[in-house]
């Protein structure tokens, strides 16, 4: 309790709150009072500035006088998320007895707690995201981790034995919120988060939470026996207690049993291809390096998905691709057959743009939130089912054919819904007009009394206007005095006896008559015990629908893979891709191979494509020199990128493939994003490096991109020499390795060993200057053109001379055997070296240099000492 509450003498709703806020002491409360959410206390003074609302106070100016802020219930969607963005979590605090039969203070109750781990609302969720809640648990030498998305009941689990491996995937499934052991040291998670603190929660629970017998208990419950045997869960109990904790969360956030949860899926990050964090971001799968926007990236390329369920699926398989060819043949030949039929892709396209979120519908209707129209919207998309399986019906490819049988038409419950809910029902639950006449026959009874009723007094109208002869005597209603007969200020004095006075108005009076009350009665009674009547129906077709949850999951989960499948293929045709062929040789060919995001961009000539040949023996390690802006980096991430396209069953932008499986894809590009982490730029790139060499194997692919940059260029030059060896070199990790870089010297790679291919930047001289042609061709390059580059950069022309001016006296120093220039001499003597020319000195020239250019004869002797 903070001490503004400690010190205040309470009023008896006050003390309610109070207690209701000592129990939910991290949340903060929405506390309903009437038509309101009050917030009081310091939670008012934080939400009224989240929330722009005004800050008051309860009693103000009295002696109990609390701070309070607050907003009308039906605002709740627009409040909550906003203190969910910003980390909190809230807890919602009900009345839960009618305040008209209530005994002193009206009984209140917390009936949910919204985290920002668990948001079930529709509208407050990205819909081809998922929100997941994870919990991460350590026991002994594993790390259990378990992640649950509410909304749609996804519910992952893994164990890792290696931190750095760990790390990567927190980083990477970007998590909202996180629930760790009470104690735990945070060091290794906070790294991962490093600039993103804000986005995710972390919530330290006690150990109970992760209690492995307790957690097991509450598995079982949940899972289905034969379920929870599949997933071998049994034998990691660090898992166990992660997902225990999340379960017991989920059911104290909640207040609800969680039907939808009940598939719990082992995943193994030995099942995928796979790309840390530093890989996602350089080959900018869903954001781009440069502003951080989803547009531009490699997912909005791929995203032709119809349905939320496919954009996630879609977002999945991107994240996860496979590394098993057989896995991989199966999505590529299902991708094929959508592709090769034109007729049958838009067919099935046109089917799956009316098909709604029915992942989400299910936990909405699971977690007893689903209104009319989420009931509809579930309707609407069964009503597709039979069509779709019969599209489906003759196909071939085996991934096609297991859609076909997986999916679940469910015609029992799409009967039921179309019998009971009308076709257009309101959000609310309790206001009638839900369900359809012909469903229910005391539902038809009430709704015909009520409408008789109002005929009735329709008629009444008439009827009491012709017996006063008052020709605009009205008969109305109002929520606060029901109905009345209402006549002008001018004709109240001809109003019959049998009229009682009910309101008056600045130009007319308000009467009642025996007659109409009893009516009103009739018609109310009826009109509230209709609404009953069809909440009630609603709530039974609603659980009805709950109990065939695991049905419309699975048949939303094929949805979801077909919608994806269908997204490929619709990309694979409108951008020409072609059908990579994927084995578990240690090979990579591509023939005529583009950049899937550069080619899509307006470029002047057009894209130059260019081919590949990758292998473990004579083209292991291929060094790419070329001028700046040639297309180095453009070419060697789009070769990344076809290798993870293949691997996620997609078709591929080349006009041949042929794909060896990689485990892991690791990169090393830039240092645009070096500040966020608050290191160096040359300590963010060695940090990338030595994770490369850590974990890299013979059947990874690493994209390197001017390795060395960040040091002086001997350095540097020294570490890209050395880092090239380790990677190429089968003892040490034998990777296939893509390096591009700007130190020509490493051509001289080629000759100290095989595996070493060099490869250039082809560009045209024209005069002093270059012409780009983007195409890559065999051999090494001595030249860097940087100055042309900055030419047409537009760099001054007087720079531009002056730097060519260097450029010649540097050129004609001598090299070494492994191709750095000795010294550099300045064959005009005049002209004294830049700065720069003494990185390539020793001492001793140095001096030589400086003694060489003094004029001894006309130095006076004063000036000798200086120098
Ligand atoms: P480098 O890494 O050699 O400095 P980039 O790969 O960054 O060069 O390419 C520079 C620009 O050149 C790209 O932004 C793109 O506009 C263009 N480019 C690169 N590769 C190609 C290509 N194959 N065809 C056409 N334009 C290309």
């Amino acid at each position: 309790m903070n001490s503004s509450m400690e010190m205040t003498p309470l009023t008896p709703a006050m003390k309610q709150y109070v207690e209701v806020k000592n129990q939910h002491s991290d949340c903060i409360v929405l506390f309903r009072m009437g038509d309101f959410y009050e917030i009081f206390f310091e939670d008012a003074v934080v939400a009224s500035k989240i929330l722009e609302i005004t800050l008051t106070s309860r009693n103000k100016g009295k002696e109990d006088s609390v701070p309070l802020c607050g907003f009308p219930y039906h605002a709740v969607s627009t409040y909550i998320p906003k203190l969910i963005e910003k980390g909190f979590k809230v807890a919602i605090c009900e009345q839960i007895e009618d305040p008209k039969l209530a005994k002193g203070v009206v009984k209140r109750e917390v009936v949910r707690i919204v985290t920002p781990g668990l948001v079930v609302d529709a509208e407050n969720l990205n819909a081809k995201e998922n929100n997941f809640l994870a919990a991460v648990y350590p026991l002994d030498a594993s790390i259990g981790l378990a992640f649950l998305d509410i909304s749609t009941g996804e519910f992952r689990v893994s164990d890792f034995h290696d931190a750095q491996f760990f790390e990567a995937e927190m980083a990477s499934l970007e998590f909202r919120e996180i629930l760790l052991p009470h104690g735990l040291r945070r060091d290794g998670f906070l790294r991962a988060f490093a600039g993103r603190e804000d986005l995710c929660r972390l919530d330290e629970l006690p150990s109970d939470y992760f209690d492995r017998e307790e957690a097991w208990r509450r598995l079982q419950a949940a899972v289905p026996g034969e379920n929870l045997e599949r997933s071998g869960l049994k034998d990691h109990p660090a898992v166990i207690g992660a997902a225990g904790a999340i379960l017991r969360y989920v059911e104290e956030t909640q207040k609800n049993t969680l039907r939808h949860i009940h598939r719990l899926q082992w995943y193994s990050t030995a099942d995928y291809l796979l790309l840390d964090e530093t890989a996602k971001r350089n080959l900018e799968l869903f954001k781009t390096i440069s502003d951080n926007r989803s547009s531009g990236s490699l997912f909005s390329i791929l995203d032709e998905t119809l349905t939320a369920m496919g954009g996630r699926r879609l977002r999945w398989w991107l994240n996860y691709p496979l590394v098993d060819p057989e896995k991989i043949r199966e999505r590529l030949a299902a991708v094929a057959e959508v592709r090769e039929n034109h007729l049958f892709r838009e067919n099935l396209r046109q089917i799956l743009s009316k098909v709604y979120d029915m992942e989400r519908l299910a936990g909405r209707i699971a977690l007893g939130v689903a209104n009319g129209r989420d009931l509809v919207a579930l309707k609407n998309s069964l009503k597709k089912l039979p069509d779709l399986k019969n599209l489906l019906a003759d196909k071939t490819s085996l991934l096609l054919k297991k859609i076909h049988q997986g999916m679940n038409e469910l015609p029992d419950l799409h009967d039921l819904l179309e019998r009971a809910i009308t076709d257009s029902p309101p959000m609310t639950l309790r206001e009638g007009g839900i369900i359809k006449e012909g469903y229910d026959e005391e539902r038809d009874r009430l709704f015909s009394l009520t409408r008789d009723g109002r005929q009735w007094i329709a008629a009444l109208e008439e009827k009491e206007r012709k017996r006063t002869g008052i020709s605009s005597l009205k008969v109305g209603y109002n929520n606060v005095f029901g109905y009345y007969i209402e006549i002008s200020k001018a004709n109240a004095a001809n109003a019959p006896e049998d009229y009682v006075r009910k309101q008056t108005l600045v130009n007319a009076e308000r009467y009642i008559n025996q007659e109409l009350k009893e009516y009103e009665t009739t018609v109310l009674n009826a009109e509230s015990r209709c609404r009953e009547r069809e909440y009630d129906l609603f709530v039974a077709i609603r659980e009805t629908a709950a109990a065939e949850i695991p049905r419309i999951q699975e048949t939303a989960s094929w949805l979801a893979s077909l919608d994806t499948l269908a997204s490929l293929a619709e990309v694979a045709e409108k951008y020409g891709f072609c059908c990579p062929s994927v084995d578990r040789e240690d090979r990579i060919e591509i023939d005529v191979g583009r950049h899937p995001v550069v080619e899509r961009m307006p470029l002047k000539d057009g894209f130059v494509p260019n081919d590949v040949v990758l292998d473990t023996d004579e083209n292991r390690f291929l060094v790419i020199t070329g001028p700046n802006m040639a297309g180095k980096s453009t070419y060697i991430r789009q070769v990344a990128l076809i290798v993870l396209l293949a691997q996620m069953g997609s078709f591929v932008p080349a006009s041949r493939a042929r794909i060896g499986v990689v485990d892991r894809i690791f990169t090393r590009i830039g240092a645009a994003d070096s500040l966020v982490r608050g290191q160096s730029t040359f300590m963010v790139e060695m940090n990338e490096v030595a994770q490369i060499l850590r974990h890299a194997t013979n059947r990874s692919l690493v994209i390197l991109d001017e390795v060395g940059r960040g040091t002086s260029t001997f350095d540097g030059l020294s570490i890209a020499w050395a880092v090239a060896e380790y990677l190429h070199d089968r003892k040490c990790i034998g990777a296939r390795t893509l390096f591009a870089t700007h130190y020509h010297q490493l051509t001289e790679l080629a000759i100290a060993g095989t595996g070493f291919k060099n490869f250039n930047i082809a560009v045209k001289e024209w005069g002093d200057r270059i012409i780009f042609l983007r195409k890559i061709v065999p051999g090494g390059t001595n030249r860097s053109y940087g100055i042309q580059v900055a030419r047409i950069a537009g760099v001054p022309e007087e720079v531009i001379s002056r730097a060519r001016e260097i450029l010649d006296n540097l050129e004609t120093g001598e090299m070494d055997e492994v191709g750095m220039p000795k010294i550099a001499r300045s064959r005009k003597r005049k002209v004294r070296n830049p700065g720069q020319l003494n990185l390539f000195m020793s001492e001793r020239e140095r001096i030589v240099e400086e003694l060489s250019v003094l004029n001894l004869s006309s130095l006076a002797p004063q000036e000798a000492l200086r120098q």
